[in-house]
């Protein structure tokens, strides 16, 4: 059975790569009906930020993700926790000690620091403690010398298969004999990695192509213990462009951040999930189940992706438009309650016209702004040479309509419209002379959200006459 995990480090922060790559592992796991496991990687004590454990937990919910296991937290099970599983990392440990596979370091801080400081940067560790006697070591243990634990790379190659990168052969010369349990007993975070997708029995291993340089590393673990090496997938990361990461300091580069711009949750992940895998049918909007569905490990990209807000717009937009309107409505009325003051406008008229037109809700206010105060505009705003109206004929067009809409019996939208087109007949004009000079009488805009007759509508009877009365006189001024 295939088993996946993601394991985020709380950084208080769900980077959209990262959340991607939650959303693979979910997939590749799920495809096969296997499970998909969350743990938490916070051995690292001085990066560890209060909440951030909550937002990796809210993010993947909100993201439709749900992991299959863990330990108990009453009626739910949370995620695994690095910190909590402390003893195990040192019981491994000493079993590669004994094994000679790895060793006591005791050089001090100041040793390491001088190492470093004679050598190039970046100098790897000089073995110093690998030749101590078996008398040192006991000796050290004993007075309580603080040390760490290091791993004793081998001399040679190493060869690992990533299933999107093909085979990454390594000299061995190249790694430094990494440290795996630190002077304060917690494991390093590549240690507690490897123990952990070996304890949790994870057969696919999905991380960001970052982790590449750091997988041979990982494999003479594996092979110094005699465990079975995972299938590894590496992905590529998200850019802002060709030679920029997306990064936090763009902003929209977290889950969070696209959720507070009014980005839907399954628009994000339908849209992140196309950044850097394809689909073998040409089709872009699918849901979550659909992609656990079709996923197919052969559609990841090698090369990096672009993360295009226009597209993410575009695809936002989509959602918005296939949603129940009731749902949308939830969500819309906030905004349009806060957009608009005037009494007894119709906020469901409202969200409804505007529903087709937005990429957020965040993009209603702009639509509807003309509802609270008719904007000033300018004459040439009525001549449109398709509906063959300009400033002089357009007079006589409001002042037309004016009279039949004074005495229009009904004010719904199918009446007034009918009301319009016959006007129009009756007096040997073009709908458009008629639609074209309302519309801009009651909105003051080139381009509005939706006709003259629904305007007539949204802003009632009263409303409406007063707009058109106001284009005529700003016409004969
Ligand atoms: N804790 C690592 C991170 O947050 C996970 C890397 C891995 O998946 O192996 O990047």
């Amino acid at each position: 059975m295939i088993r996946t995990r993601f394991a985020p480090s709380p950084t208080g922060y769900m980077h959209i790569g990262n959340l991607r790559t939650a959303l693979y592992e979910y997939f590749i796991a799920k495809h096969s009906g296997g499970s998909f496991i969350l743990r938490i990687e916070d051995t690292d004590q001085e990066r560890y930020v209060d909440g951030a454990v909550d937002i990796i937990y809210d993010t993947l919910k909100a993201a439709g993700i749900h992991h299959d296991e863990g330990p108990d937290i009453g009626g739910d099970y949370g995620p695994y926790i690095q910190s909590q599983r402390k003893n195990d990392y040192m019981k491994y440990a000493l079993e590669l000690v004994e094994k000679g596979e790895a060793y006591y370091c005791f050089c001090t801080k100041e040793r390491l620091e001088s190492l470093r400081a004679e050598g190039e940067t970046g100098v790897k560790y000089d073995r110093h403690c690998l030749s101590l006697s078996k008398e040192e070591i006991k000796k050290n243990l004993k007075d309580g010398v603080p040390f760490v634990i290091r791993q004793k790379i081998k001399e040679g190659t190493t060869t690992f298969h990533d299933e999107v990168y093909g085979d990454v052969t390594v000299p061995n010369c190249d790694m430094e004999d990494q440290i795996l349990i630190k002077s304060d007993g917690l494991p390093t975070y590549n240690f507690a990695n490897v123990i952990d997708d070996h304890l949790m029995n994870i057969t696919h291993v999905i991380r960001g192509n970052e982790y590449l340089s750091s997988t041979p590393k990982y494999n003479l673990l594996y092979e110094a213990f005699g465990w079975e090496i995972p299938t590894y997938i590496h992905v590529a990361p998200v850019m802002k462009d060709a030679h920029n990461k997306l990064s936090k300091r763009n902003g929209d580069a977290s889950f969070q951040d696209l959720v507070a711009k009014g980005y839907l949750p399954a628009a994000i992940v339908n849209y992140i999930t196309l950044l850097g895998w394809a689909p073998s049918e040409n089709r872009e909007i699918f849901s979550i189940d659909e992609l656990i569905e079709i996923f197919d490990v052969k559609g990841i990209s090698k090369s990096p992706a672009i993360f295009d807000p226009d597209k993410l717009k575009w695809m936002n937009g989509e959602y918005i438009k296939a949603m129940p309107f009731d749902e949308y409505y939830k969500m819309a009325e906030p905004v349009i309650k806060e957009a608009v003051k005037t009494e007894g406008i119709d906020l469901k008229f409202v969200a409804q016209i505007v529903k087709t037109r937005i990429s957020t809700v965040y993009d209603i206010p702009a639509l509807i702004d003309f509802i609270d105060a008719l904007p000033p505009y300018e004459k040439s705003l009525y001549t449109h040479k398709k509906m063959k109206t300009n400033e002089e004929n357009s007079i006589d067009f409001l002042k037309l309509i004016y009279g039949v809409l004074e005495n229009a019996p009904e004010w719904d939208n199918d009446s007034l419209y009918a009301l319009m087109v016959e006007t129009a007949k009756a007096n040997g004009l073009k709908n458009g002379q008629i639609l074209w000079p309302v519309r801009t009488a009651l909105s003051g805009k080139p381009a509005t959200p939706c006709g003259a007759t629904e305007l007539c509508v949204l802003l009632g009877k009263e409303e409406s006459l007063r707009r058109i009365q106001k284009g005529i006189e700003l016409l004969e001024s």
